[in-house]
């Protein structure tokens, strides 16, 4: 797609620094880094979010993030990795171009708030009547 910029990363028209690439997708740095390590993994096709990626895409992407995320392992020795995915401007997507963020976080290193929710127990009804609702429609 003409004006994704990371369409341009892909056909190397704007710089990146890069980590992997195959056959169907690309792995780079993230140039604003929640936490050291911060990767992204794009597929090579244009695709916006979950809804529009192949599933051959889709499954290039995960195989990939298994053998990024093993690299990270080796080189940062980080005690967990965050895999994290947006679609869809309400959850603050910003780039159009389906990307999966693979972000280590170091032993004594800083928070990464996204995953140290509150735990609060949900209304049963509610919570099966909308599982019933999405399950209604697979
Ligand atoms: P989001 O769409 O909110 O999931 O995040 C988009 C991510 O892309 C952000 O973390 C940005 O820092 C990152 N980003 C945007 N432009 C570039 C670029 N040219 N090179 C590397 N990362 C980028
Ligand atoms: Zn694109």
């Amino acid at each position: 797609m003409e004006d994704c910029i990371f369409c341009k990363i892909v056909k190397n028209e704007i710089p990146s620094i890069k980590i992997y690439e195959d056959d169907k997708v690309f792995a780079f740095a993230d140039i604003n880094p929640i936490l050291e390590g911060h990767t992204l993994i794009i597929p090579k096709n244009h695709a916006a979010d979950i809804w529009e990626i192949t599933p051959e895409d889709l499954t290039a992407i995960h195989i990939a993030s298994k053998k990024i995320a093993s690299a990270i392992q080796k080189a940062l020795n980080p005690d967990g990795i965050a895999l994290l995915q947006l679609n869809g401007r309400g959850v603050n997507q910003v780039v159009m171009h389906y990307h999966l963020h693979l972000v280590p976080h170091i032993k004594g290193g800083a928070d990464l708030p996204i995953t140290n929710w509150e735990i609060i127990p949900g209304d049963m009804e509610v919570i099966q009547k909308t599982a019933g609702k999405i399950a209604g429609c697979l």
